[in-house]
């Protein structure tokens, strides 16, 4: 079971962002494109708003995209992106004005790395689920490591190298990883989506007359709403390794992971 963000989370993220979180529109999240946009607002913590982004904005255990922003031959680094009423792009130097358009240029190698750590994220989650019936309540995701905060039915059952063994079978599977966007009938009728009574929440809060959740798909083994950034499959992670596990206590596991090419 992989739910990649809480309700509170799915609600301050999804439903009070006034602008459209366009990065959701690609798939697979890997190479972003640059694009060109203009600056509508330099807030007072150097936070820049752009007329529209691209970008991963921090959420869901996944850090934001960072990058440069070029405008007039120069370039003027931005730090990692989040969202509150807007996508904010911290700004690293100085030289922006409102109206001003730029061509931002998002850092490529961090984001794929990231793409890549969130897809073995869904298998690893998924594959603790199948196994342990375990319930990912926590994750953070970074380019070299990742953690995984795992809640067990019996947690004396939990067997790391175990883990491990199931998650590569899917990387080398190489299954396909798909985005849908997905009404509530087609959500709520799918055997494979699990913790039905919490999408369906998610559903109700989405709210309108036919709402739709971006369902990503790793095909054989999750299916779960979510609106972090992907591979096109599996194989691209190379070998996922479960390398360290920390009592976290009342029946969970810190399970931190890295990635081998
Ligand atoms: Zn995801």
């Amino acid at each position: 079971m992989t739910l990649w963000l809480s309700q509170r989370e799915f609600s301050k993220r999804a439903f009070k962002l006034s602008q459209t979180r366009r990065h959701l529109e690609h798939h697979p999240g890997t190479n972003p494109p640059s694009f060109t946009a203009v600056v509508e607002e330099v807030t007072e913590e150097g936070g820049v708003i752009l007329s529209e982004s691209w970008c991963y904005p921090r959420g869901g255990g996944q850090p934001g995209d960072t990058g440069i922003f070029m405008i007039d031959g120069k370039s003027i680094a931005f730090g990692e992106v989040t969202a509150a009423q807007s996508i904010l792009h911290p700004l690293l130097g100085s030289g922006l004005a409102n109206g001003d358009e730029v061509t931002c240029v998002i850092d490529r190698d961090r984001r794929d790395s990231l793409a890549k750590m969130h897809s073995a994220a869904h298998i690893v989650s998924a594959v603790a689920n199948e196994r342990w019936g375990a319930i990912t309540v926590g994750n953070q995701l970074n380019t070299e490591s990742s953690r995984m905060d795992l809640k067990f039915e019996d947690r004396e059952l939990f067997d790391k190298d175990q883990l491990t063994e199931d998650a590569n079978y899917w990387v080398h599977e190489d299954v396909g990883i798909n985005v849908h966007q997905w009404g509530r009938d087609q959500i709520m009728t799918d055997d494979r989506v699990r913790n039905k009574r919490f999408v369906e929440r998610i559903i109700d809060r989405v709210g309108g007359d036919d709402p739709q959740l971006r369902m990503v798909e790793v095909e054989g083994i999750d299916l779960c709403p979510c609106a972090g950034t992907h591979l096109p499959s599996t194989g691209p992670i190379g070998g996922i390794v479960v390398d360290k596990v920390q009592n976290k206590g009342k029946g969970t596991f810190r399970v931190n992971f890295s990635l081998i090419d």
